[in-house]
């Protein structure tokens, strides 16, 4: 038992969850880190980093039996031959739609943050205050000025490209060099601004190093090279993962202990103690059982995961899952909707080009509902475009001359736009644990009850009719606009089932992220949020943690968590 006891246990190692481990392990906590699947170190176990084409079997191509056995990894377009390796197939980790719901995952050490596709935004003033304006979910119990010290010191350690606007929409943050848009993208962006008073445009913020600082180098990582080969593990550290970034800095300060292959399968409840002590683990692959004891517990097992694990730490004191005597433990689950696109064309700039890649996108925040409730539907939509010229690179024709040929001649520019939309937690979008399925843990299956609403499909068509104006103002030809009547989940932005709130008996987190009912456990993963906002969640969960930590820290000295 001695050796199994810790100052600290971390339960889950992706974006969060590595936040999580450094912090704890740099204010000297004996820290273990749990992590369900196999070991994955940086650079070493990134066996496709520098592979070309022709040096995989299928062209970088997935075979057709792999997508029958696993039709819903097969739907993330991130989900290649040079990538699968660092996706969950289906096959081998079921679980139960109750509607529709497409589960996309990473148990890794890193989890997700290796394949992820880097955007990251902070949440406005607007988003912390809009279920309490507009009467829904609960209040926040925090606002953004709580977050922005936060936000400024993950910022700085992981490298955030972006470029300051001073949009109350979108804060700027630290900053390194920002990408450039091309010339069609400047052009609509410059007609979208004299069209509309609302409307900025600006080039997407992403965890790229553009231009490394010191504090970058100390972690072994250097610049991006615009590669854009960044699912498959970055030869150069040059995008921000757990196994570049946060894990390898935890290691050098001695405190920290991953242990890979460990199912979490409960926290244990302590009945005499009247407090969480510990952890239940299965071994992934000898299924063998022990238990894990700390002073603190984080739970980053990614949204559902950590609303699984909770639902499944049962005791007399919490018949219905740890901290749950609200009931609200795994209910109001969001996401963000993506079904919207449009495609379009662009004639003219036929003598123009642009140089490289680019690991990011053109941005406009959500323009709906910021200042007051104005819509016939609740929120909004963060909506991102792309110009590009097709023809080079992609031609469509057989190898040889006639391929060189095809491609020394640029195509004609597209456009292309998205929508990122909020979608409305509510008591029925919910997750429960199986009463007769296992999986090979013996972990109750999770099945999963969530669907989009009227709202949404208002949504959709407001970004349909707004997006395809926008295109039309900004010179755009040929547009096309399409619903991909995609599941929730495929955006991979699953969040709720734990959320914050200041009354314990409508929310399972106060406003450091701890557990109303057990405040030796914190939760700082997808499953705290108490909504969903229009941004790309994951920096918000980076700042979260690191708070949190900060403030468990602190109460540890204190006396009041031990
Ligand atoms: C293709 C793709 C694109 C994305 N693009 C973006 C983007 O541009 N911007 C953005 O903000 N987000 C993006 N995301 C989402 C982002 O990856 C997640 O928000 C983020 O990784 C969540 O961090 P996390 O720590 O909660 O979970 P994860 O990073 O998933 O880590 C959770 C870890 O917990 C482990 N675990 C789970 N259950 C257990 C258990 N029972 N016991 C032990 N360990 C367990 C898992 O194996 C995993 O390693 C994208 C995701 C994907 C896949």
């Amino acid at each position: 038992m001695k050796s199994n006891q810790f100052d600290a246990i971390v339960v889950g190692s992706g974006i969060s969850g590595g936040w999580a481990a450094k912090e704890l392990c740099e204010k000297g906590l004996k820290t273990l880190v749990l992590e369900r699947g196999r070991d994955v170190q940086h650079l070493k176990d990134y066996p496709t980093m520098t592979a070309a084409p022709w040096e995989m079997p299928h062209r970088n191509h997935i075979p057709s039996a792999d997508k029958l056995e696993n039709p819903v990894v097969n739907k993330c377009y991130a989900y290649k031959e040079d990538t699968q390796h660092f996706f969950v197939k289906d096959s081998e980790h079921p679980y139960v739609q109750k509607k529709p719901f497409d589960w996309v995952r990473g148990y890794q050490v890193g989890g997700k943050s290796l394949i992820w596709a880097r955007q990251t935004q902070r949440w406005s003033k607007f988003d912390f205050e809009g279920p309490g304006r507009d009467g829904f979910a609960v209040d926040w119990p925090i606002r953004y000025d709580d977050v922005a010290p936060w936000y400024s010191y993950v910022e700085r350690f992981v490298g955030i490209s972006g470029s300051y606007e001073g949009l109350e929409t979108l804060p700027d943050g630290e900053f390194l060099k920002a990408w450039e848009m091309n010339c069609v993208e400047k052009e609509i962006q410059q007609r979208i601004k004299s069209a509309y008073e609302d409307r900025n445009v600006i080039i997407g913020r992403c965890a790229h190093l553009t231009e490394p600082k010191e504090i970058h180098l100390e972690q072994g990582r250097g610049q991006c090279m615009a590669r854009n080969q960044c699912y498959r593990g970055c030869p150069f550290g040059g995008y921000f993962s757990s196994n570049s970034s946060t894990l390898p800095t935890a290691a050098k300060t001695g405190n920290l202990t991953i242990r890979p292959d460990s199912v979490v399968h409960s926290l244990i409840y302590d009945e005499q103690k009247g407090k969480v002590t510990g952890v239940r683990v299965v071994d992934r692959i000898t299924k063998e059982s022990s238990e894990y004891f700390a002073t603190v517990i984080f739970l980053n097992a990614a949204a559902l995961n950590t609303n699984l694990i909770l639902m499944n730490s049962t005791s007399k004191r919490f018949p219905n899952g740890l901290g749950n005597d609200s009931g609200v433990l795994g209910k109001y689950i969001a996401f963000h909707n993506y079904r919207g696109s449009i495609n379009a064309n662009y004639e003219g700039f036929d003598d123009k080009y642009y140089f490289g890649r680019r690991p990011t996108a053109v941005m406009m925040p959500n323009f709906r509902n910021v200042h007051q409730q104005e819509m016939d539907f609740m929120r909004g939509y963060m909506t991102f475009y792309s110009a590009g010229r097709a023809g080079a690179g992609h031609a469509d024709v057989p190898l040889g001359a006639e391929l060189k040929e095809a491609n020394s001649k640029p195509g004609p520019w597209s456009v292309y736009m998205m929508m990122q939309g909020e979608t409305i937690p509510k008591e029925t979008n919910r997750v429960s644990l199986s009463s007769d399925q296992q999986d090979e843990w013996g972990v109750p299956l999770l099945q999963i009850n969530v669907g989009y609403d009227e709202n949404d499909e208002k949504i959709i068509r407001d970004f349909h009719q707004q997006g395809e104006e926008m295109l039309t103002k900004a010179g755009c030809v040929n547009i096309r606009i399409w619903d991909s009547q995609q599941s929730p989940g495929l955006d991979i932005h699953e969040m709720g089932g734990v959320r914050m709130g200041r009354d314990p008996n409508t929310s399972m987190l106060n406003g450091f992220n701890q557990m109303h009912l057990a405040p030796n456990v914190f939760v700082t993963d997808g499953a705290c949020m108490t909504s969903t906002g229009t941004q790309n969640p994951s920096i918000t969960y980076m700042a979260l943690t690191a708070r949190a930590v900060d403030y468990a820290v602190k109460e540890m000295k204190k006396g009041n968590i031990g």
